[in-house]
């Protein structure tokens, strides 16, 4: 299979290849040249534990690495979840389910996609003999997940911005108490954003870029994305039979990853009848799915703060479907977004999208609602779900982290305090790391000083 820029301007490659490349080289993200049809492929997937089915999706994806090689990275990728069912389907309701993606090692549904690329990277440099350094900017569990899922590999440094303050006290001492040495968060003056557009520019420096082999894992990644079409899959079939014919997923969204990653299974030949864009404050998809216009506004920080991002990166993926495939204008929009901070879409047609926003009050509440009716303790993320559900189908919830990682709010809400175990060993440890300006030169000049090569 073939991998192509959604601005249509840099050569195909292999999987291997834009794993490795992250960016693409004429400012687009990778997606598959031509998507596979799966559908024949559900009945036979039927009853599979979830590292098996992740191998049978991602071996037609990944079909340059030899099948017992994948094999090997894909089973080692889902060892440290808590749970054997990887991602335990719950159900809440009459048709209402709720996915669990919160049992990996930094307890958020990052872990899905990061552990399988740390496993990834590794191979790839065993083959290769060379030495990356992995740049990413977080909204708060990109990074601890990418740190877990690389801590302590070989030939890799890990470089993360994220916004001070910006992150709850345990998602920064998920990513600085590590005791690695391959690992160098990095806490920005400035916002999610900032960091972002810090990363942009190193990845577009082409010389710098090459000088030091970077690498991203932030959600542009092809495999993570890829990676996260599983556990739609996964769901689906978890379902009883009698409610697969129109699933609702309801995706708390900030850089659009983990809808995309849904909407690229149903592509693909999932049956799906809708997905929900579940936003904090932070709206600018709200606005596009119920208006057509998407406009830049401030970042605002949020109960949420994984999805306090304006600037959704994997959106350009959406765009690239949704306008057929048609890269020049995608080249058109993305241009007039970055000069204008606006585009407005003639006819905009959301399709099976439809999107939902909280304010931190409401997210409050539903915190409290949901405890109360369902039993369930959710996080202010998958709170966000929670709210104006589709009428609909059977719906399945999406819940993105353990609440144990916001213990203030639910304390502040539910009048306890959620525990974790693993979570708790990180207060006593040390944090290491160091604080600059958003200044892309500053990085520059840290990442010459600690990068490997
Ligand atoms: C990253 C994250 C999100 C947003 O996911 P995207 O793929 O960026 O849309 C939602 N909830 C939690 C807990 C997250 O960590």
């Amino acid at each position: 299979m073939e991998y192509t820029s959604t601005r249509g301007q840099s050569k195909k490659l292999s999987f291997s290849e834009a794993v490795a490349e992250g960016l693409a080289p004429d400012g687009g993200l990778y997606v598959p040249d031509s998507l596979p049809d799966i559908s024949g492929s559900l009945a036979s997937w039927e009853g599979l534990p979830y590292a098996d089915l992740c191998f049978e999706f991602m071996k037609i994806f990944a079909d340059d690495i030899p099948e017992d090689d994948l094999r090997g990275i894909v089973r080692a990728s889902y060892l440290k979840f808590d749970d054997g069912r990887i991602a335990p389907l719950s159900k809440l309701d009459d048709s209402l389910y709720m996915l669990e993606l919160y049992h990996g090692p930094t307890l958020a549904f990052k872990d899905f996609a990061l552990q399988l690329v740390g496993n990834l990277y590794e191979y790839f440099l065993s083959l290769s003999g060379g030495k990356i350094n992995v740049l990413g900017a977080t909204s708060g569990d990109t990074g601890s997940a990418a740190i877990s899922g690389l801590l302590g590999k070989k030939n890799v440094n890990i470089f993360i911005l994220y916004p001070e303050g910006g992150i709850s006290p345990i998602q920064e001492r998920q990513m600085t108490c590590t005791g690695a040495s391959n690992v160098h968060p990095i806490a920005i003056r400035g916002t999610f954003d900032d960091a972002q557009a810090i990363v942009k520019q190193l990845f577009g420096d082409l010389k710098f870029k090459a000088e030091w082999n970077l690498s991203a894992v932030n959600s542009i990644n092809l495999a993570r994305i890829l990676a996260q079409c599983v556990y739609y899959i996964y769901a689906w079939l978890n379902l009883p039979k009698g409610e697969r014919a129109d699933v609702r997923f309801v995706v708390p969204t900030g850089n659009f990853g983990n809808v995309f990653a849904g909407r690229l299974a149903g592509m693909a030949g999932l049956p799906v009848g809708g997905f929900r864009i579940a936003t904090n404050r932070n709206d600018i998809l709200w606005r596009l799915f119920n208006s057509g216009i998407y406009e830049l506004s401030k970042v605002s920080p949020s109960y949420a703060p994984s999805m306090d991002i304006q600037v959704a990166s994997n959106f350009e993926r959406f765009l690239y479907y949704f306008l057929n495939r048609d890269t020049a204008g995608v080249r058109e929009v993305m241009e007039a977004f970055k000069r204008d901070g606006k585009w407005v879409f003639k006819n905009f047609d959301p399709g099976i999208f439809s999107a939902s926003r909280m304010s931190d009050g409401e997210i409050a509440e539903a915190i409290c609602e949901v405890n109360k009716k369902y039993g369930v303790v959710v996080d202010p993320h998958t709170a966000c779900a929670f709210k104006e559900l589709p009428k609909e189908g059977t719906k399945v919830v999406l819940s993105t982290a353990n609440a144990a990682k916001f213990p203030r709010l639910i304390e502040k809400t539910l009048g306890f305090t959620p525990r974790s175990p693993s979570l708790e060993a990180l207060m006593d440890r040390e944090i290491v790391k160091e604080t600059f300006d958003a200044d892309a030169g500053k990085i520059r000049s840290y990442i010459e000083e600690k990068g490997i090569r």
